[in-house]
């Protein structure tokens, strides 16, 4: 296991290569890319069931298809680097079937986060051969989303309505949902990427189903959406517009914007 400070020194080596990154085909529509963290989902309760979410086809991949995806997989250079050093990185993501399993990994995130903070650096380092001050966009989103509560958390009692901020992105929606109650007192409760481009439809319609779902408030009560912020300022405007359009249609308050 590296140490941050020995890891800080690999991470200089490589930043000065051609930073190669292994990517394997989609089992299901062949696209090749990276195993990103963001990317792996899991329901609560079932961390065994984790599965690899493709940013292509949205196809839910789970855990078993690793082999045949390991022997398919590419090195894809993301630098020029100096010329002279190939630079690979692999993280905990890649290890064989019957190894480290992505459940596995949840389960370790987990268990880090609500530890603290220095449990999730360390969770980080080990997990996904990263440092915390990394600087190369993809790593940059995996750390947020580490630090990001995974769907879904229980509604805590005091909640009386739930709202969704909607951040609206070329290639997906993020959508975080807060409980309210009287005296503007809030709570995250969950957060979430809807993958696909929101300038065709299937993407909102996976969020007409996210808000169309109810959530268990703790005393058994099931509390729904009533409210939905889009903010979509240099995003795919039109689209948001004409889904807000149509949730108007439907009685429901939306707005463009940021709050
Ligand atoms: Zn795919």
């Amino acid at each position: 296991m590296s140490t941050a400070k020995d890891l800080s020194r690999i991470e200089r080596a490589y930043m000065r290569s051609d930073q190669r990154r292994y990517h394997v085909p989609c089992p299901i529509c062949g696209v090749l890319s990276p195993i990103l963290w963001l990317n792996i989902e899991w329901t609560e309760g079932q961390l065994e069931q984790a599965a690899l979410r493709c940013e292509s086809c949205q196809a839910l991949i789970p855990g078993h298809y690793k082999t045949s995806m390991h022997v398919r997989g590419v090195w894809v250079a993301q630098a020029e680097g100096d010329g002279v050093a190939a630079g690979y990185h692999l993280s905990a993501l890649f290890s064989p079937l019957g190894w480290y399993a992505w459940g596995e990994m949840a389960r370790d995130f987990l268990n880090a986060k609500h530890e603290g903070p220095e449990k999730i650096k360390t969770w980080i380092n080990t997990c996904l051969g990263e440092t915390r001050e990394e600087s190369g966009e993809v790593v940059k989103q995996d750390i947020l989303f580490a630090r990001r509560e995974h769907y879904p958390a229980v509604v805590p009692l005091p909640v009386l309505v739930l709202t969704a901020g909607v951040d609206v992105q070329d290639d997906r929606l993020e959508v975080e949902a807060c409980g309210w109650r009287t005296g503007e007192e809030s709570w995250g409760i969950s957060y979430r990427a809807l993958w696909g481009d929101p300038a065709a439809s299937p993407v909102w319609r996976q969020f007409d189903d996210l808000l169309a779902s109810t959530r268990e408030r703790e005393d058994g009560l099931n509390i729904r959406i009533v409210q939905c912020c889009i903010d979509s300022s240099g995003h795919r405007t039109e689209a948001a517009h004409r889904y807000v359009k149509s949730w108007q249609v439907r009685g429901v308050y939306a707005t463009i914007g940021r709050a």
